[in-house]
């Protein structure tokens, strides 16, 4: 064989500079939606175009595609789990998928979704969805443009969900999705009163909260080398390398949420933070799919940050903090109040409980719009009555209603669904990870989280995207995904507060 070493030199040089372009991209974008002024939308837009292009036309040089053929040899003989072997298939895999995308066509949905992301914002201002359905139209166009480019397929929705959800079929989704709705529906609507959490509302400072935050998260693993948390309208977590994670929140003076929302984007920015140092600036160094980056997230907020023994830790120092909101409320209280459950109107303020249908309900629309069976002058009707079906609530306007969500604005089709898969992939981890290390409830009491984000390291994060999502989970869970283990969390979160 002849010394491909240089070869595959040259491959990473390639791909550095193509990592360099899109995380250019990922922190402009991060700008435009935490410092940027308004009037500069326009111009951002040309930019992101600009850069998307780039990237794409670099991703689709006809001399990567000759240097993998070169470089055949090299994956071959290399061990499957090797660097340079999952280097090569990884790159395949994106090449192949990204030559199929005409150049212009990825730019122009680059654009639309940066001009999308401002008439959304604009016909949030005005509570007017006539603003933004121009847009949807246009992406829904789009959209159906980009699913044709990869003609033939079983359901045009796998084209989407391959995107961030690689190995999984809609017919996969719609199977875990129905399980879980015949589960979710019945149990929703026989919940009893609420538990009062009057105690989550009122004036909380804003800049309070976000000491506070600062301070959780810095005890969960975060420091300010390699991160940082700016305001935003709708909360996300993004990075410039593995070395520079960006977590974005909102803060209400009214209620916590935004703290809520810091532990959520905490589980994105970790995963990013710990994959292999070795796979920067190549695209092993990203978490595998939108699910497993969802079920950092959801494992964090909700099984770590809503557990009694975290907040024994916590609470004394979120009641310094606010005193005359907290000072006299009783751990056991705020702790219910954290827990409760009750359908409500928007998805990113929904309950463990109630989240899912969230996500069922807009996984279905996405489908009937994709099909042409609901247009979007027919959404916000279609999408209120699905609230009310699935939910028994009533959008008292288009905010409560369409208008809730930025994905349709700014992101593509096929996202939502994994936000519920990563909840069930969550529950997966987090049992496999406790009959492992034994009771982490205990070390989280004592204020240790290291032994938990330890073991997401080895078993998840530092794998980057290595194995497909499928392989992954095996790997970690010894099992394929698997709705059960997340119903009967559901249960007995359920029973625990009605018995409370
Ligand atoms: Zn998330």
């Amino acid at each position: 064989m002849p010394d491909l070493r240089p070869r595959f030199d040259e491959l990473l040089r390639r791909l550095g500079e193509i990592s360099d372009v899109e995380h250019a991209e990922a922190i402009l974008t991060w700008d435009q939606e935490t410092g940027m002024p308004p009037l500069g939308a326009p111009a951002r837009a040309e930019q992101l175009g600009a850069l998307a292009r780039i990237a794409h036309e670099l991703g689709t040089a006809p001399e990567l595609g000759s240097l993998l053929e070169e470089l055949r040899e090299l994956e071959q003989s290399s061990d499957r789990e090797s660097f340079e072997a999952s280097v090569i298939r990884v790159t395949r895999h994106d090449y192949e998928k990204k030559l199929r995308i005409p150049s212009e066509l990825r730019a122009e949905m680059t654009r639309a979704a940066s001009v999308g992301y401002a008439a959304w914002l604009q016909a949030r201002d005005a509570v007017d969805y006539e603003i933004f359905r121009p847009h949807l139209e246009r992406r829904l166009a789009l959209t159906s443009e980009y699913v044709a480019c990869f003609a033939p397929f079983d359901d045009p929705y796998d084209v989407l969900l391959d995107d961030h959800e690689p190995g999984m079929s809609t017919a996969d989704v719609a199977a875990i999705f129905e399980r879980l709705k015949a589960e979710l529906v019945p149990l929703v609507a026989g919940l009893g009163e609420p538990v009062d959490d009057s105690c989550l509302h009122g004036y909380f400072s804003p800049a309070r909260q976000r000491e506070f935050s600062l301070e959780v998260l810095s005890r969960w693993g975060m420091d300010d080398q390699a991160w940082r948390l700016d305001d935003t309208v709708h909360p996300f977590a993004t990075n410039g390398s593995i070395t520079d994670i960006r977590l974005t929140t909102q803060f209400h003076d009214d209620q916590l949420v935004g703290i809520l929302s810091c532990l959520h984007e905490f589980g994105h920015g970790i995963y990013e933070r710990q994959v292999d140092a070795r796979y920067e600036r190549t695209p092993l160094a990203e978490g595998v799919s939108s699910s497993f980056h969802e079920s950092q997230s959801r494992l964090w907020e909700n099984i770590v940050g809503r557990s009694l023994s975290t907040w024994r830790f916590f609470y004394p120092r979120l009641q310094e903090c606010f005193p005359e909101r907290l000072a006299e409320v009783p751990l056991e209280e705020f702790h219910r109040a954290l827990n409760r459950v009750a359908p409500g109107l928007r998805r990113v303020d929904a309950d463990e409980v109630t989240y899912p249908l969230h996500i069922i309900l807009r996984f279905e629309l996405e489908r009937d719009m994709l099909a042409g069976a609901v247009t979007p002058s027919d959404l916000p009707e279609a999408f209120d009555a699905k609230l009310r079906d699935y939910l028994g609530v009533e959008p008292r306007n288009v905010l409560d209603g369409v208008l809730q969500d930025v994905h349709w604005s700014d992101s593509s089709f096929g996202y939502f669904p994994s936000y519920a898969l990563g909840n069930v992939i969550s529950v997966q981890l987090w049992e496999r990870a406790t009959s492992e290390l034994g009771n982490l409830e205990e070390e989280f009491e004592r204020g240790e989280f290291g032994p938990l984000r330890e073991w997401l390291r080895e078993h998840v994060h530092r794998w980057g995207r290595t194995f497909k999502p499928p392989e992954l989970l095996e790997r970690a869970v010894g099992g394929p995904l698997d709705a059960e283990p997340y119903v009967a969390y559901l249960r007995a979160k359920v029973e625990a507060l009605e018995a409370a």
